[in-house]
């Protein structure tokens, strides 16, 4: 996929939105789902998407919306940090295949890190189990002002 084209409705976290596949959600409201990776390159692994915007990238979402989202993302990078206590956390997005891009909505990863573990590779990671993730979404939840 480049980074031009139509949002294909049948992706992945279009589906998670509709409630026709499972997600760990951490928190949710009109605008935004935060919910957990499952292929986490880090405990803690968190995504960030707008639930009305069909954007697929960074380029495509109106400033009204990213503003929502960013401010969504530092809400759920406080809520990590208070429940897991990392050393740092990483920021990430990715644009088009080319750009490392999997899934087709845009969305923020919000990674906690330690300095003594390595990151997990973006898409090399393997798969959660369910309920674990369940644990971590909940934890950061309660942590959520
Ligand atoms: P990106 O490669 O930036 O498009 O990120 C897509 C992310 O979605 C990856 O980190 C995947 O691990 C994650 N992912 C894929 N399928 C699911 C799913 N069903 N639930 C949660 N995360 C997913």
């Amino acid at each position: 996929m480049s980074l031009t084209g139509a949002y294909d409705p049948a992706n992945i976290f279009a589906k998670i939105l509709r409630g026709e596949i499972p997600a760990a959600k951490v928190w949710e409201d009109e605008n935004i789902l935060a919910f957990m990776d499952v292929f986490p390159q880090s405990e803690g692994h968190v995504l960030v998407i707008h639930k009305t915007s069909t954007a697929r990238n960074l380029l495509e979402i109106s400033p009204e919306h990213l503003a929502q989202l960013t401010a969504a993302v530092q809400r759920t990078a406080r809520a990590v940090r208070k429940a897991l206590s990392p050393e740092g956390f990483s920021v990430m997005q990715f644009n088009g295949e080319a750009g490392g891009q999997t899934v087709f909505h845009l969305h923020f990863h919000v990674i906690p890190r330690w300095s003594d573990r390595a990151l997990k590779g973006h898409g090399h990671a393997p798969m959660a189990d369910a309920e674990t993730l369940k644990a971590l979404a909940a934890r950061i939840a309660a942590a959520l002002d």
